[in-house]
Protein backbone atom coordinates (compact mmCIF):
# COMPACT_ATOMS: atom_id res chain seq x y z
CA UNK A 1 0.00 0.00 0.00
CA UNK A 2 2.87 2.34 1.15
CA UNK A 3 4.22 2.21 -2.54
CA UNK A 4 1.25 3.11 -4.04
CA UNK A 5 0.37 6.24 -1.65
CA UNK A 6 2.79 8.75 -3.90
CA UNK A 7 1.13 11.54 -5.75
CA UNK A 8 -0.45 9.29 -8.50
CA UNK A 9 -3.17 8.16 -5.57
CA UNK A 10 -3.67 11.48 -4.42
CA UNK A 11 -6.35 12.33 -6.42
CA UNK A 12 -8.70 9.33 -4.71
CA UNK A 13 -8.75 11.15 -1.22
CA UNK A 14 -11.64 13.13 -1.61
CA UNK A 15 -12.74 15.16 1.70
CA UNK A 16 -15.24 13.17 2.36
CA UNK A 17 -13.18 9.99 2.87
CA UNK A 18 -10.22 11.44 4.64
CA UNK A 19 -11.33 10.50 8.01
CA UNK A 20 -10.09 7.12 7.34
CA UNK A 21 -6.42 7.66 4.90
CA UNK A 22 -6.59 4.21 3.92
CA UNK A 23 -10.25 3.66 3.00
CA UNK A 24 -10.66 4.99 -0.85
CA UNK A 25 -7.78 3.08 -1.78
CA UNK A 26 -8.80 -0.21 -0.16
CA UNK A 27 -12.28 0.05 -1.19
CA UNK A 28 -11.12 0.65 -5.15
CA UNK A 29 -9.23 -2.67 -5.03
CA UNK A 30 -12.23 -4.30 -3.35
CA UNK A 31 -14.49 -3.14 -5.77
CA UNK A 32 -12.26 -3.84 -9.09
CA UNK A 33 -12.59 -7.48 -7.15
CA UNK A 34 -16.57 -7.27 -6.42
CA UNK A 35 -16.99 -6.86 -10.46
CA UNK A 36 -15.72 -10.25 -10.86
CA UNK A 37 -16.64 -11.94 -7.81
CA UNK A 38 -20.36 -10.79 -8.30
CA UNK A 39 -20.70 -9.09 -5.02
CA UNK A 40 -22.66 -6.50 -7.40
CA UNK A 41 -26.31 -6.29 -7.56
CA UNK A 42 -28.98 -4.41 -8.39
CA UNK A 43 -32.03 -3.58 -5.93
CA UNK A 44 -35.48 -2.27 -7.57
CA UNK A 45 -37.31 0.40 -5.79
CA UNK A 46 -41.13 0.47 -7.49
CA UNK A 47 -42.69 4.14 -8.25
CA UNK A 48 -46.46 4.41 -7.65
CA UNK A 49 -48.98 6.53 -9.38
CA UNK A 50 -50.83 8.05 -6.30
CA UNK A 51 -54.17 8.27 -8.10
CA UNK A 52 -54.54 4.81 -8.92
CA UNK A 53 -51.77 3.31 -6.67
CA UNK A 54 -50.46 1.58 -9.40
CA UNK A 55 -47.18 0.47 -10.07
CA UNK A 56 -45.51 2.47 -12.57
CA UNK A 57 -42.25 1.39 -13.09
CA UNK A 58 -38.99 1.27 -10.28
CA UNK A 59 -36.18 3.22 -10.05
CA UNK A 60 -32.58 0.75 -10.29
CA UNK A 61 -30.41 1.10 -7.13
CA UNK A 62 -26.81 -0.29 -6.76
CA UNK A 63 -25.67 -2.76 -3.87
CA UNK A 64 -22.42 -3.86 -2.93
CA UNK A 65 -22.27 -6.48 -0.41
CA UNK A 66 -18.91 -7.05 0.68
CA UNK A 67 -17.85 -10.18 1.67
CA UNK A 68 -16.22 -8.80 4.85
CA UNK A 69 -17.52 -5.64 5.35
CA UNK A 70 -21.09 -6.89 4.83
CA UNK A 71 -23.41 -3.87 2.48
CA UNK A 72 -21.74 -0.58 1.80
CA UNK A 73 -23.83 2.10 0.79
CA UNK A 74 -23.49 3.41 -2.42
CA UNK A 75 -23.22 6.91 -1.06
CA UNK A 76 -19.76 5.68 -0.16
CA UNK A 77 -18.46 3.39 -2.81
CA UNK A 78 -20.43 5.39 -5.52
CA UNK A 79 -17.87 8.31 -4.91
CA UNK A 80 -15.00 5.64 -5.43
CA UNK A 81 -15.96 4.20 -8.60
CA UNK A 82 -16.59 7.76 -10.26
CA UNK A 83 -13.13 8.60 -8.84
CA UNK A 84 -11.36 5.89 -9.83
CA UNK A 85 -13.40 5.53 -13.57
CA UNK A 86 -14.59 1.92 -12.22
CA UNK A 87 -18.10 3.45 -12.41
CA UNK A 88 -17.61 3.07 -16.67
CA UNK A 89 -17.94 -0.19 -16.73
CA UNK A 90 -20.62 -0.79 -13.62
CA UNK A 91 -22.64 1.32 -14.91
CA UNK A 92 -22.65 -0.58 -18.28
CA UNK A 93 -23.37 -3.54 -16.33
CA UNK A 94 -26.35 -1.71 -14.04
CA UNK A 95 -27.64 -0.26 -17.48
CA UNK A 96 -27.55 -2.97 -19.58
CA UNK A 97 -29.09 -5.45 -16.40
CA UNK A 98 -31.86 -3.16 -15.88
CA UNK A 99 -32.87 -3.28 -18.91
CA UNK A 100 -32.80 -6.82 -19.49
CA UNK A 101 -34.87 -7.42 -15.94
CA UNK A 102 -37.52 -4.62 -17.22
CA UNK A 103 -37.68 -6.31 -20.74
CA UNK A 104 -38.15 -9.79 -19.18
CA UNK A 105 -40.90 -7.98 -16.50
CA UNK A 106 -42.83 -6.50 -18.98
CA UNK A 107 -43.69 -9.62 -21.45
CA UNK A 108 -47.24 -9.47 -21.68
CA UNK A 109 -47.99 -6.76 -19.54
CA UNK A 110 -51.33 -4.30 -20.52
CA UNK A 111 -49.27 -1.68 -19.16
CA UNK A 112 -45.49 -1.68 -19.18
CA UNK A 113 -42.95 -0.73 -16.40
CA UNK A 114 -40.53 1.90 -16.81
CA UNK A 115 -36.93 1.52 -15.34
CA UNK A 116 -35.00 4.68 -14.21
CA UNK A 117 -31.28 4.11 -14.05
CA UNK A 118 -28.64 6.44 -12.47
CA UNK A 119 -26.14 8.03 -14.30
CA UNK A 120 -23.37 9.91 -13.18
CA UNK A 121 -21.48 13.02 -14.43
CA UNK A 122 -18.71 11.37 -15.22
CA UNK A 123 -20.09 8.35 -17.03
CA UNK A 124 -21.71 11.06 -19.39
CA UNK A 125 -18.70 12.75 -20.05
CA UNK A 126 -16.44 10.31 -20.48
CA UNK A 127 -19.00 7.74 -22.79
CA UNK A 128 -21.32 8.48 -25.61
CA UNK A 129 -24.07 7.62 -23.56
CA UNK A 130 -26.74 7.70 -26.99
CA UNK A 131 -24.55 5.06 -28.59
CA UNK A 132 -24.67 2.74 -25.32
CA UNK A 133 -28.15 3.68 -24.86
CA UNK A 134 -29.09 2.27 -27.97
CA UNK A 135 -26.77 -0.27 -28.56
CA UNK A 136 -28.04 -1.76 -24.59
CA UNK A 137 -32.20 -1.20 -25.73
CA UNK A 138 -31.06 -3.40 -29.02
CA UNK A 139 -29.66 -6.22 -27.15
CA UNK A 140 -32.43 -6.28 -24.70
CA UNK A 141 -35.31 -5.75 -26.38
CA UNK A 142 -36.96 -2.89 -23.78
CA UNK A 143 -39.00 -0.47 -25.66
CA UNK A 144 -37.11 2.85 -25.24
CA UNK A 145 -39.98 4.51 -23.76
CA UNK A 146 -39.69 2.32 -21.32
CA UNK A 147 -36.21 3.78 -20.28
CA UNK A 148 -35.55 6.63 -18.06
CA UNK A 149 -32.04 8.20 -16.87
CA UNK A 150 -31.59 10.09 -14.01
CA UNK A 151 -29.30 13.08 -13.75
CA UNK A 152 -28.31 14.82 -11.47
CA UNK A 153 -28.81 19.18 -11.78
CA UNK A 154 -24.81 19.16 -11.46
CA UNK A 155 -24.66 16.66 -14.93
CA UNK A 156 -26.87 19.17 -16.82
CA UNK A 157 -25.16 22.15 -15.33
CA UNK A 158 -21.40 21.76 -16.58
CA UNK A 159 -20.18 21.88 -20.04
CA UNK A 160 -24.29 22.95 -20.62
CA UNK A 161 -23.52 22.59 -24.32
CA UNK A 162 -22.40 19.19 -24.63
CA UNK A 163 -24.78 18.06 -22.20
CA UNK A 164 -27.60 19.52 -23.98
CA UNK A 165 -26.38 17.87 -27.15
CA UNK A 166 -26.22 14.15 -25.44
CA UNK A 167 -29.83 14.40 -24.07
CA UNK A 168 -31.35 15.59 -27.33
CA UNK A 169 -29.46 12.67 -29.03
CA UNK A 170 -30.91 9.94 -26.14
CA UNK A 171 -34.20 11.75 -26.21
CA UNK A 172 -34.26 11.44 -30.53
CA UNK A 173 -34.06 7.43 -29.18
CA UNK A 174 -37.36 7.83 -27.15
CA UNK A 175 -35.79 7.32 -23.82
CA UNK A 176 -37.15 9.34 -20.98
CA UNK A 177 -35.10 12.00 -18.89
CA UNK A 178 -35.08 13.08 -15.04
CA UNK A 179 -33.43 15.42 -13.00
CA UNK A 180 -32.35 13.72 -9.72
CA UNK A 181 -32.20 15.37 -6.33
CA UNK A 182 -33.97 18.47 -7.70
CA UNK A 183 -33.83 21.23 -5.83
CA UNK A 184 -30.76 20.29 -4.21
CA UNK A 185 -28.17 21.77 -7.05
CA UNK A 186 -27.93 24.83 -8.85
CA UNK A 187 -30.08 24.73 -12.07
CA UNK A 188 -30.33 27.70 -14.36
CA UNK A 189 -34.17 27.54 -14.99
CA UNK A 190 -33.18 29.03 -18.26
CA UNK A 191 -31.34 26.11 -19.12
CA UNK A 192 -33.64 23.82 -17.94
CA UNK A 193 -36.68 24.69 -20.11
CA UNK A 194 -34.66 24.53 -23.18
CA UNK A 195 -33.72 20.54 -22.23
CA UNK A 196 -35.39 18.13 -23.60
CA UNK A 197 -36.22 17.35 -19.76
CA UNK A 198 -39.22 14.72 -18.98
CA UNK A 199 -39.42 14.30 -15.34
CA UNK A 200 -37.82 16.29 -12.02
CA UNK A 201 -37.49 14.49 -8.92
CA UNK A 202 -38.11 16.05 -5.92
CA UNK A 203 -35.58 15.80 -3.62
CA UNK A 204 -36.45 13.26 -0.30
CA UNK A 205 -34.37 16.31 2.05
CA UNK A 206 -37.60 18.03 1.07
CA UNK A 207 -39.88 15.57 1.50
CA UNK A 208 -38.79 14.93 5.00
CA UNK A 209 -40.55 17.67 6.26
CA UNK A 210 -43.97 17.90 4.88
CA UNK A 211 -46.61 19.43 6.36
CA UNK A 212 -45.18 20.54 9.10
CA UNK A 213 -42.09 22.29 8.17
CA UNK A 214 -43.21 25.50 6.32
CA UNK A 215 -40.01 25.69 4.42
CA UNK A 216 -40.13 22.43 3.10
CA UNK A 217 -44.14 22.79 1.99
CA UNK A 218 -43.05 26.04 0.32
CA UNK A 219 -40.26 24.49 -1.67
CA UNK A 220 -42.39 21.54 -2.84
CA UNK A 221 -45.34 23.86 -3.96
CA UNK A 222 -42.21 25.97 -6.02
CA UNK A 223 -40.60 23.02 -7.70
CA UNK A 224 -44.91 22.15 -8.33
CA UNK A 225 -45.49 25.18 -9.88
CA UNK A 226 -42.49 25.29 -11.99
CA UNK A 227 -43.05 21.63 -13.44
CA UNK A 228 -46.53 22.70 -13.99
CA UNK A 229 -45.67 25.50 -15.78
CA UNK A 230 -43.09 24.09 -17.56
CA UNK A 231 -44.42 21.36 -18.85
CA UNK A 232 -42.51 18.91 -16.82
CA UNK A 233 -43.70 15.58 -14.92
CA UNK A 234 -42.78 14.85 -11.33
CA UNK A 235 -41.95 12.40 -8.84
CA UNK A 236 -41.10 12.46 -5.42
CA UNK A 237 -38.60 10.42 -3.74
CA UNK A 238 -38.13 9.29 0.13
CA UNK A 239 -42.14 9.61 0.64
CA UNK A 240 -42.28 7.75 4.01
CA UNK A 241 -45.59 8.66 5.36
CA UNK A 242 -49.39 9.04 3.96
CA UNK A 243 -49.46 12.42 5.44
CA UNK A 244 -46.35 13.20 3.15
CA UNK A 245 -48.14 11.28 0.31
CA UNK A 246 -51.65 13.00 0.74
CA UNK A 247 -49.48 16.21 0.91
CA UNK A 248 -47.64 15.79 -2.31
CA UNK A 249 -50.78 14.58 -4.18
CA UNK A 250 -52.67 17.44 -3.05
CA UNK A 251 -50.19 19.98 -4.10
CA UNK A 252 -50.44 18.18 -7.38
CA UNK A 253 -47.20 15.90 -7.29
CA UNK A 254 -48.99 12.58 -8.73
CA UNK A 255 -45.59 10.32 -8.62
CA UNK A 256 -43.80 8.87 -5.62
CA UNK A 257 -41.21 6.23 -4.46
CA UNK A 258 -40.49 5.63 -0.74
CA UNK A 259 -40.81 3.24 1.92
CA UNK A 260 -44.49 4.32 2.36
CA UNK A 261 -44.65 1.40 -0.44
CA UNK A 262 -41.93 -0.43 -0.72
CA UNK A 263 -38.08 -0.58 -0.13
CA UNK A 264 -35.59 -1.26 -2.67
CA UNK A 265 -35.72 -4.65 -3.37
CA UNK A 266 -33.62 -7.85 -5.33
CA UNK A 267 -35.40 -8.48 -8.58
CA UNK A 268 -36.99 -11.88 -8.05
CA UNK A 269 -38.78 -10.51 -4.44
CA UNK A 270 -39.60 -7.37 -6.41
CA UNK A 271 -41.32 -9.21 -8.85
CA UNK A 272 -43.27 -11.44 -6.17
CA UNK A 273 -44.18 -7.95 -4.54
CA UNK A 274 -45.44 -7.06 -7.65
CA UNK A 275 -47.59 -10.05 -8.66
CA UNK A 276 -48.81 -9.96 -5.03
CA UNK A 277 -50.51 -6.75 -5.71
CA UNK A 278 -54.33 -6.51 -6.51
P1 LIG B 1 -30.86 8.59 -5.49
O1 LIG B 1 -30.85 8.22 -6.93
O2 LIG B 1 -31.39 9.93 -5.13
O3 LIG B 1 -31.66 7.41 -4.80
C1 LIG B 1 -32.57 7.58 -3.75
C2 LIG B 1 -32.02 7.09 -2.45
O4 LIG B 1 -33.02 7.20 -1.44
C3 LIG B 1 -31.63 5.62 -2.45
O5 LIG B 1 -30.49 5.49 -1.60
C4 LIG B 1 -32.83 4.94 -1.81
O6 LIG B 1 -32.56 3.69 -1.23
C5 LIG B 1 -33.21 5.97 -0.78
N1 LIG B 1 -34.60 5.89 -0.37
C6 LIG B 1 -35.64 5.41 -1.07
N2 LIG B 1 -36.80 5.53 -0.40
C7 LIG B 1 -36.49 6.12 0.77
C8 LIG B 1 -37.28 6.54 1.90
O7 LIG B 1 -38.51 6.43 1.95
N3 LIG B 1 -36.61 7.14 2.92
C9 LIG B 1 -35.26 7.32 2.90
N4 LIG B 1 -34.70 7.90 3.96
N5 LIG B 1 -34.49 6.95 1.85
C10 LIG B 1 -35.11 6.36 0.81
P2 LIG B 1 -29.27 4.58 -1.99
O8 LIG B 1 -29.78 3.31 -2.57
O9 LIG B 1 -28.39 4.54 -0.80
O10 LIG B 1 -28.55 5.37 -3.15
C11 LIG B 1 -27.87 6.56 -2.90
C12 LIG B 1 -27.45 7.24 -4.19
O11 LIG B 1 -26.47 6.45 -4.87
C13 LIG B 1 -28.57 7.40 -5.22
O12 LIG B 1 -29.37 8.47 -4.88
C14 LIG B 1 -27.77 7.58 -6.48
O13 LIG B 1 -27.36 8.92 -6.63
C15 LIG B 1 -26.54 6.71 -6.24
N6 LIG B 1 -26.68 5.46 -6.99
C16 LIG B 1 -27.35 4.34 -6.65
N7 LIG B 1 -27.26 3.41 -7.62
C17 LIG B 1 -26.52 3.95 -8.62
C18 LIG B 1 -26.07 3.50 -9.92
O14 LIG B 1 -26.38 2.41 -10.39
N8 LIG B 1 -25.30 4.37 -10.66
C19 LIG B 1 -24.98 5.62 -10.20
N9 LIG B 1 -24.24 6.39 -10.98
N10 LIG B 1 -25.39 6.07 -8.99
C20 LIG B 1 -26.15 5.26 -8.21
MG1 LIG C 1 -31.92 8.36 -8.48
MG1 LIG D 1 -32.73 11.11 -5.91
MG1 LIG E 1 -30.53 11.28 -3.72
Amino acid sequence: RCKREGTDTLRLYTPDLSQDVSAPFELEQDLRRAIDNGELWLAFQPQIDMRSERVIGMETLLRWTHPTLGPVSPAKFIPVAEESGLILPIGEWVLAEACRQAARWNQGRARPLRVAVNVSAVQFQRQNWPRLVEKTLHQTGLAAECLELEVTESVVMQHIDAVAMRLRALKALGVQLAIDDFGTGYSSLAYLKRLPIDRLKIDQSFVRGLPSDSGDMAICRAIVGLASSLGFSLIAEGVETAEQATCLFDMGCCEAQGWRYARAMPGDEFLTWLQARP
